[in-house]
């Protein structure tokens, strides 16, 4: 038997899965696509969307790939919190819009930095921001009545050492 005859099976399922009968959702943007039972809009949208990420030759793609799936992940939980947490932090401190985390050119530029790390969605976002917020909100309350306290002591130390002083 022939073994490159063999119909293979085509490599954009790696990077798609079906959600239902005819939808199916690129698991490195999220967007969805219409399924018609062929990969050719798959595979065009990873050329045009992921062209960095994904090799687009597919002789040489099979052993990327496998690597790809195999490798231990490098954007560990951890990682991919620390990343979540700037993110967050960049849109709050440079006052961008939510909706930045969904711009094409945002997402191109962390499929090139962290291609592991799934940048979370609008909704998850706006729930971070807001978390942030109140964060930042108890923060400041608590380092007000620090500051008053250590403003207190000083003063009281203060007055001691003028006091002990020759
Ligand atoms: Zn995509």
């Amino acid at each position: 038997m022939n073994r490159a005859a063999r119909p293979k099976k085509s490599s954009s399922w790696n990077y798609f899965e079906l959600t239902c009968a005819n939808e199916v959702r690129c698991k490195l943007c999220e967007k969805t696509l219409v399924y018609h039972g062929s990969t050719s809009s798959m595979r065009s949208h990873l050329s045009a969307k992921h062209a960095k990420e994904v090799p687009t030759d597919t002789d040489a793609a099979q052993p990327a790939i496998t690597n790809f799936i195999s490798r231990p992940r490098r954007c560990d939980d951890r990682r991919a919190g620390d990343i979540t947490a700037l993110i967050t932090n960049m849109i709050v401190k440079d006052m961008l819009p939510i909706s930045f985390v969904e711009g094409g050119g945002f997402l191109e530029l962390m499929a090139s930095v962290e291609p592991d790390y799934r940048v979370p969605g609008r909704t998850t976002m706006t729930k971070r921001i807001e978390k942030l917020y109140k964060d930042k909100a108890e923060d400041l309350r608590r380092s007000l009545s620090t500051v008053s306290k250590v403003s207190i002591t000083t003063s009281g130390r203060h007055s001691q050492l003028n006091h002990m002083s020759p």
